[in-house]
């Protein structure tokens, strides 16, 4: 028998989007990491509790969000990032979709405490899942934003049930924070697990910090037998190092390729890399990279997907070739005193 039309209540439409963002405690983290990026932190501290399902915390420095917008917030379709059709056409921030953590707040108990740099105290506010976050109430704080997600998926038992063991939800959360720590060599960043700190790594000020940030997270060895590379051309940048092909790997799983900062999985542009080194790398073998994109906002469309891994180039052919030309030259000839030093 038919039942009658309802709206939803709003908390649960928020849990059903929270579908489509929110798969593990790794995309809390992921969207937690680029609000505090987008808010202009310097430094950012990720604090997880088994495996991110009991809880995880990310304290940043960044600007703070005032009293009077705290509640809009976590609030849905609720941004700071773009306000008309022009800005989502030329989306510079990581974040614009307004919608990360109405959807978190929805599936967790929920905390944020945030600082703006405009005001005296901070302000805090919290909810259990069902989006009554009642008043902001003052605390003390720094300026800057916590975040506090606790018992993620406690009152949708349907995903609950997909997670898996804290030891693989945290290798996911790792393998997430040392992307983004890769993507930001000006920020610090200091990742916990149980009380006990997993990867550490400071703002990259000169060269020597940078060799230094390098070879904690890529291996003393990839900077040894790797590249700099800096290219250019109208309207793209590379930048990065590329291994050589003396440093070839059984797995795809030292390549990282960034778009405007933004962590991107994008098949086509692995590919041009790949046939870069077709000619000097055996069958089966993979090489390991590190490749930044820089390109004009308007020519990146990142609205393609809610968790924004993927990203569509309006001059997608001229991308890739770029890059394939780019990678190939640099691998080809390689000059073997050059040991990853020198400018990205
Ligand atoms: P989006 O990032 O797409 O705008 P979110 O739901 O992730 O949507 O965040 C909503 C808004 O809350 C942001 O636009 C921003 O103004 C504010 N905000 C969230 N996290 C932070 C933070 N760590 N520091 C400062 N402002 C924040
Ligand atoms: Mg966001």
């Amino acid at each position: 028998m038919r039942q009658i039309i309802e709206q939803l209540p709003s908390y649960l439409a928020d849990q059903i989007a929270a579908g489509e963002v929110v798969e593990r405690p790794a995309s809390v983290v992921k969207e937690l990491l680029e609000n505090a990026l987008d808010s202009g932190a310097t430094q950012i501290e990720v604090l997880v509790e088994e495996g991110g399902e009991k809880s995880i915390t990310i304290q940043d420095n960044g600007l703070g969000i005032p009293q009077a917008e705290l509640l809009l917030a976590v609030s849905r379709h609720a941004t700071s990032k773009i306000k008309t059709g022009a800005d989502l056409a030329s989306v510079a921030t990581l974040g614009f979709r307004g919608e990360a953590l109405a959807s978190i707040s929805s599936v967790s108990r929920f905390e944020i405490v945030s600082r703006h740099e405009s005001e005296a105290a901070g302000w805090k506010l919290s909810a259990e899942g069902e989006g009554r976050w009642g008043e902001p109430q003052p605390t003390a704080g720094k300026i800057g934003t916590r975040v506090t997600v606790s018992d993620l998926f406690f009152n949708t038992p349907a995903r609950k049930k997909f997670l898996r063991t804290a030891k693989t939800e945290f290798s996911q959360i790792d393998q997430l924070v040392k992307r983004v720590m890769l993507s930001r060599p000006e920020v610090g960043f200091k990742l916990v697990h149980n009380h006990k700190v997993v990867r550490q790594v400071f703002a990259v000020t000169d060269e020597a910090s940078l060799q230094k940030r390098l070879s904690q997270l890529m291996g003393a060895s990839f900077v040894q037998q790797s590249l700099a590379i800096a290219f250019e051309t109208q309207d793209i940048k590379l930048s990065g190092w590329v291994g050589l092909p003396t440093f070839n790997r059984s797995q795809t799983d030292m390549q990282y390729i960034f778009v405007n900062g933004r962590i991107v999985r994008d098949r086509l542009l692995s590919y041009a890399v790949k046939q870069a080194y077709a000619d000097v790398m055996y069958h089966g073998r993979h090489p390991a990279y590190l490749i930044f994109i820089e390109m004009p906002h308007d020519l990146v469309d990142v609205n393609v997907h809610p968790a924004k891994y993927e990203v569509r180039f309006a001059n997608g052919r001229w991308v890739y070739d770029f890059l394939r030309r780019s990678v190939r030259e640099a691998v080809a000839k390689p000059v073997v005193s050059e040991t990853g030093t020198g400018a990205p």
